[in-house]
């Protein structure tokens, strides 16, 4: 349990240097290192390597700093991740110019979705892209101050933004959002235990998964699991137990995963935003498919989500008990 190394996006090696970085002399000593190399991002989208007709896995590709010297432009956002293996890493959004620009550069590269490609990455790509996509995409939407509407600047190696306004400098950081994600169970007295994953209007027509819901201002996380899965199935829950996390920069959240016991079973739904929920046994849920196969019946969320993540778990504690 809690083997959060094998939660997708998760457990980054990487030294962040978070007090070197606030230097920006430091910073520039790294950038001006032979062995410095950069991620580019065009709008969110990470640039890969993936031979699609050769039915290869995507691979991350970062230049060498030098290389890409002449294209990098003053409106390009960049900033420091961190060192791997020693050697600074940056990435650096070129949004703002023209696609076909890096058409030269990319060659056989392209700029890919991480959503589209991410579960097939390794652990340490899906992570290190997830992260450099998380970072440019605050920088992109915190251009100007949102107390006095000053443009503000990059610092700290493009981990804090500052107002320009000298009347103002509010300091803003990059953020993420929580959202809890639930596994409800039912241990009956008698028979198997059971759990209640849902279908989403946004899932498609066979997948089902476990709950998940914002937090609201004032909420405890166990305030927010309670809530949610009240309001989308109609099910009072107790005993919220925390499981694991998930970084998810798609935008800017983060995924606290939980699991809860179920007080009472009749399922109500509002048919709107769930469109299906159900008890299932961990027998029922070894029948399900595989995201993206082509086959009738339910499959089960993605490999790289921690839903999947919380499920699974739960089949194997449950089958360890012998109550499946
Ligand atoms: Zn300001």
């Amino acid at each position: 349990m809690n083997n959060q190394a094998s939660i997708h996006y998760g457990g980054l090696e990487l030294k962040r240097e978070s007090e070197a970085r606030k230097d920006p002399e430091w910073i520039q000593q790294q950038w001006d290192r032979s062995e410095c190399r950069v991620l580019l991002l065009h709008k969110d989208r990470n640039l890969m390597h993936w031979q699609r007709e050769h039915d290869s896995s995507p691979v991350a590709v970062s230049q060498l700093r030098a290389e890409i010297d002449n294209l990098l432009e003053p409106a390009h956002e960049i900033v420091f991740l961190g060192l791997e293996n020693e050697s600074p890493l940056f990435a650096a959004d070129v949004t703002h110019s023209n696609a076909e620009q890096f058409d030269i550069l990319v060659g056989a590269y392209e700029f890919i979705d991480l959503r589209e490609a991410g579960w097939l990455l390794s652990a340490q790509e899906a992570a290190l892209l997830a992260y450099a996509r998380g970072l440019l995409y605050w920088h992109r939407h915190s251009g100007y101050c949102s107390t006095c509407g000053s443009p503000t600047q990059s610092r700290h190696g493009g981990h804090l933004r500052l107002c320009s306004n000298e009347q103002c400098e509010r300091m803003i950081f990059p953020r993420t959002d929580p959202a809890v994600i639930m596994l409800v169970e039912h241990r009956p007295a008698s028979g198997p235990a059971k759990c209640l994953l849902a279908r989403n209007a946004r899932f498609g027509a066979r997948m089902m998964s476990t709950l998940a819901g914002f937090v609201d201002p004032s909420e405890s996380l166990e305030d927010t699991v309670i809530r949610e899965v009240y309001e989308e199935t109609g099910i009072r829950v107790d005993q919220v137990s925390y499981q694991a996390s998930q970084p998810w920069p798609f935008p800017s959240s983060i995924m606290l995963g939980f699991r809860a016991r179920a007080i009472d079973t009749d399922i109500r739904i509002d048919g709107d935003e769930i469109k299906e929920a159900q008890w299932f046994s961990a027998n029922e849920l070894k029948e399900f498919g595989e995201w993206g196969d082509d086959q009738d019946g339910y499959c089960l969320p993605r490999r790289d989500s921690i839903a999947r993540f919380l499920i699974e778990s739960w089949i194997v504690d449950t089958t360890n008990y012998g109550d499946s």
